[in-house]
């Protein structure tokens, strides 16, 4: 198979995958099944349909298919992935094993509290964990992603106004560095979104916010989604006052925590005031992702909204006058004014497992030291490639867990470029041209499980690209050369999927 570009399918790091389908023959199979023991009865007619051209292979031939496709997938398993915004850290195996424990896996979701008493105790006791690390109130396991929790979180905010006098209270406002589910979301929950604008210093700009919260406009605010460190990667160093200004306009302030890998351990924002918050348990701790989940965006609430989280919720007392159990009881519980389900039974429960391994194996050191160096690491790398890659908002100030960089190479030469070349040395690319506000965008997250040599050498790679930029820019527009298929039209593989195999087909 060649590429776009004519260049041999040769790469070492992305082995080829013969097209296996296409060495069907007539009557090969790599299934037996046992005889019936039951008379066989042909189906109706009208349910077969003749020529399924499935293709007939050997067990072997599909297993070394499937393994090879597999092996063709960047993962953080086999390489270094710094997808800004995305905390693609290493997923612990031993998160797994805890995982996959009999009575986790095969308890039924609808058996009764007292079989489940083991589950229940590891929810309650991931809320309370969360709930420390991050100082809020009260917290809910139900959401199965980060733009879940957002929606639950923006849909409490409209039951508390609601339950007030805040009828009138439709106006959320969103920096323009946010993430798109935070538009996205308070749309669905139905608020209109305004976008208030970054200073040069990457910070909200506090004269449009003021200007935006004054006066009559303070009637018909309901409040404020803000990221903190935000997806400039730079902390939002007015936060305190920006909190103070929402509430003092009667609003209330959503906190997105999916850059929570920054601030373990560091800072509660439950303590700086937010209301509510999710947090990707997916990214920030440790639960494999990517590919389309499944995630868990747990919902954080502080005194103003705990009593509207989704629920059920975990709940421990004590044992019930005369029953045999000995310890405390877990049980299942509404919150008081809760908006209801968003999810249906407990959330995503493999995934709060392997979320509740990974907080009790670092412990409260370890996960204030996990991002610790997660924030070293973002500068560390941003500091080896700033020549090449500068940052063009807060460039004097530390960044956070990852940075946001304009790479203006010249010659013509794209972002989309430089991450298409990044794949031919074997890295996945960062994000890209996100956030929107950054020409160019280029957005880099190393997280804390990456060694100093990874870093090292994905800094020679950046390097070694400015350096093509320069001399043979050619290598860089007609990137990726070693991969099965060269550029994508990306547009059209997103109109048009081709989901299916189909006998012949390109
Ligand atoms: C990932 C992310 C989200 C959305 O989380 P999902 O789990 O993908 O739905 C929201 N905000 C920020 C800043 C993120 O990085």
């Amino acid at each position: 198979m060649t590429t776009q570009n004519g260049a041999l399918d040769n790469s070492p790091l992305i082995p080829p995958v013969p097209l296996l389908f296409e060495e069907s023959a007539p009557g090969r199979g790599g299934v037996r099944l046992p005889k019936p023991g039951v008379d066989e009865t042909p189906l109706p007619a009208d349910l077969v349909r003749p020529a399924l051209d499935l293709p007939e292979l050997s067990e072997a031939q599909v297993v070394r298919h499937f393994t090879r496709l597999s092996q063709r997938n960047f993962s953080v398993d086999a390489q270094f992935y710094p997808l800004g915004s995305c905390t693609m850290k290493y997923n612990p195996k031993l998160n797994e094993e805890a995982a996959a424990e009999e009575g986790f896996r095969r308890s039924h979701p609808l058996a009764p509290e007292e079989y489940a008493q083991g589950n229940l105790e590891l929810m309650y006791r991931l809320q309370e964990d969360l709930k420390k690390l991050t100082g809020f109130e009260g917290c809910s396991l139900q959401g199965a992603a980060g733009a879940q929790g957002e929606l639950a979180g923006m849909l409490m905010i409209r039951a508390r106004h609601r339950a007030g006098s805040g009828d009138l209270r439709n106006r959320v406002l969103i920096p323009d560095s946010a993430h798109g589910t935070n538009p996205a979301t308070c749309t669905k929950a139905g608020f209109t979104a305004e976008s208030i604008p970054s200073g040069a210093d990457g910070a909200v700009d506090m004269d449009a916010l003021r200007e935006s919260t004054a006066g009559e406009k303070a009637k018909t605010l309901a409040g404020m989604m803000i990221t903190n460190p935000g997806t400039l990667g730079l902390f939002e160093r007015n936060i305190a006052e920006i909190i103070r200004i929402i509430h003092n306009a009667g609003g209330l302030v959503y906190g997105d925590g999916a850059n929570m890998n920054a601030l373990m351990g560091i800072i509660k924002p439950g303590d700086l005031g937010f209301d509510v918050m999710h947090l990707n348990l997916h990214k920030t701790f440790s639960t494999p992702h990517g590919g389309g989940g499944p995630g868990a965006g747990a919902i954080m609430a502080g005194k103003t909204l705990a009593a509207f989280l989704p629920g059920p919720v975990a709940v421990r007392g004590p044992a019930a006058a005369g029953s045999a159990a000995a310890g405390p009881v877990y049980r299942l519980e509404k919150p008081p004014s809760s908006i209801g389900r968003v999810k249906t039974f407990y959330g995503n429960f493999s995934v709060l497992v392997r979320a509740y391994a990974y907080i009790r194996t670092l412990g409260a050191r370890g996960l204030r030291r996990a991002s610790e160096y997660a924030v070293l690491n973002a500068n560390y790398l941003r500091a080896l490639v700033e020549d090449h890659y500068p940052t063009p908002f807060g460039s004097k100030r530390p960044c956070m867990h990852e940075f946001t960089s304009s790479p203006n190479m010249g010659n013509g030469i794209h972002t989309i470029d430089i991450a298409k070349r990044l794949i031919d040395y074997g890295f996945h690319p960062p994000t890209v041209y996100f956030p929107l506000i950054v020409k160019e965008a280029f957005m880099a997250e190393p997280t804390e499980t990456e060694t100093k040599e990874t870093l090292d050498a994905f800094a020679a790679a950046l390097g070694a690209i400015a350096e093509e930029a320069r001399t043979s820019p050619e290598l860089l527009k007609n990137a990726p050369h070693f991969t099965p298929v060269g550029r994508l039209d990306e547009t059209a593989a997103a109109r048009n999927p081709a989901l299916r195999y189909v006998p012949g087909a390109e």
